[in-house]
């Protein structure tokens, strides 16, 4: 006998209506109901229990219920939860800032703080926009980002990405911004991919043509800031820039008098390797936005650092109306800064890192065996953050037409083998908490190989 619908799961689909989702197939199943957590493992209403395989979409650092991150909040809470930045400081909104601003050193001297991954990039680009009027470069400043890119849904943030799916719908609604040729490998034009699987197609010794097309955007047009996510493109599909382009593209955007604005969203503390992505190829932009995991993944809090120069063209007399008219009412959250500043803390343990490479050791090494699924295209690894390209031909690689699901089948077939993850289309991305176990990690691939079996067959190259 089926069993009944859990009571949260009915209220959910009678009311809810969640982000990024198709709601009439929302509605044809029974949703995951998510009551509990613990390290690594989620776990629903019936009782069960889930590894979370994307941090809970990219956010989580430490693992669920952490005593230390628990604690944290718990301390704070019996001092104040909120109180508004409107005017007033507080003390874990200025202890976070110095620990921030030390660690990501000059030039970034100064944090604004905002709540959402987008409202940390809609401040950089305000910010940007007034720097280069106020500055004289331009009347009308424009932005520049790469193709694929995602900086969040927000109208500003939108303005800046370069996915149809998501911004075609809102064309009418959003400024123009000029996109540029992203340095994804996998599909280069210019055919010289790498790394490339031995027979897929010949491979020419690549001659950083993406980056030519950087330096010549640049040159067209006196841009107020290129916008870039260090080193791995999220949203466009876990896409993994090859060493030395964020160093070439920052040199260049140097050399044009643009800022540079780096969407550390999702690439900071730790995640791929480094405290800050861009770290990994010494460039410190001059913004740096911070959200998702500044909280270990509790509570929605951002950051947009910036530097001295910038945070001078605000300066004026009250009646000058130079005053950065933006903010919040959960601007600097006293609960959400004392969380960030415990996982910090936990971040920098001494045995922290050394524990997060081992763990993208092992990730490698069980990654390695997806290469021999003929559906699988491309497999892309930096730090702990992987991707997992799901092709219908991998000698051509050709993809899976987007009706045909294919991430979101074989995303269903890992929850019902127990492991959480949400395709980017057709790229099925695995970001362990750094709390995950070696037997953890290999459960997580191995449930991503039995499933794409299981939805796309066991076809070996
Ligand atoms: N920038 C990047 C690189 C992201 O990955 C995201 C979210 N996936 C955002 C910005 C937007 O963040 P949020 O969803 O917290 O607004």
């Amino acid at each position: 006998m089926e069993r009944p619908m859990h009571k949260l799961a009915q209220l959910d689909q009678r009311y809810v209506w969640h982000p990024f989702t198709q709601m009439r197939d929302w509605e044809r199943a029974e949703p995951i109901v998510l009551v509990r957590g613990k390290g690594a493992m989620l776990e629903d209403t019936q009782g069960k229990k889930y590894l979370d395989g994307n941090a809970s979409i990219w956010t989580n650092l430490h693992g669920h219920n952490h005593p230390k991150l628990n604690r944290a909040i718990e301390r704070q809470l019996k001092q104040v939860a909120h109180t508004s930045a409107l005017g007033l400081a507080n003390e874990p909104a200025s202890l976070l800032a110095e620990q921030l601003v030390k660690a990501v050193g000059r030039p970034l001297r100064k944090i604004f703080y905002s709540d959402d991954g987008s409202t940390a990039l809609e401040v950089a680009l305000k910010m940007a926009f007034e720097f280069a009027r106020r500055t004289g470069r331009s009347r009308a400043p424009r932005f520049l980002s790469l193709d694929g890119a995602y900086h969040g849904d927000t109208i500003g943030a939108t303005s800046l990405g370069h996915i149809d799916l998501f911004h075609k719908t809102y064309g009418g609604l959003l400024f123009k911004s000029d996109k540029v040729m992203s340095p994804a490998c996998y599909r280069c034009p210019f055919n010289r991919a790498k790394p490339e699987r031995a027979d897929a197609r010949t491979t020419r010794k690549c001659q950083w043509e993406c980056v030519g097309k950087v330096e010549s955007q640049l040159k067209r047009r006196k841009y107020a800031a290129m916008v870039v996510e260090p080193r791995v493109q999220g949203a466009a599909g876990m896409v993994m820039h090859p060493e030395g382009w964020l160093k070439r593209v920052s040199q260049a955007v140097i050399a044009s008098g643009a800022l540079m604005i780096a969407d550390e969203v999702m690439t900071a503390f730790g995640r791929t390797g480094e405290v800050f992505a861009g770290r990994k190829e010494k460039v410190v932009p001059d913004f740096l936005c911070l959200a998702k995991g500044l909280t270990g993944g509790y509570l929605p809090m951002a950051a947009t650092l910036t530097t001295q120069s910038v945070y001078d063209v605000f300066l004026g007399e009250y009646e000058e109306f130079k005053t950065f008219f933006h903010g919040h009412s959960y601007t600097g959250n006293q609960l959400g800064a004392a969380v960030a500043l415990a996982s910090w803390e936990l971040l920098h343990q001494s045995k922290a890192k050394a524990r997060r490479r081992a763990m993208e050791r092992v990730l490698a090494r069980e990654l390695d065996s997806l290469w021999a699924l003929a559906a699988v295209g491309d497999v892309r690894q930096e730090g702990l953050v992987a991707g997992v390209e799901l092709v219908a031909d991998w000698k051509t690689r050709r993809a899976f037409a987007l009706r045909d699901r294919a991430g979101i089948r074989v995303c269903e077939a890992m929850a019902r083998r127990g492991v959480l993850t949400r395709p980017i289309g057709n790229v099925i991305p695995l970001l362990p908490p750094y709390c995950t176990t070696d037997a953890q990690l290999r459960r997580m691939v191995r449930v991503l190989r039995e499933s794409i079996t299981e939805v796309l067959g066991a076809g070996q190259v």
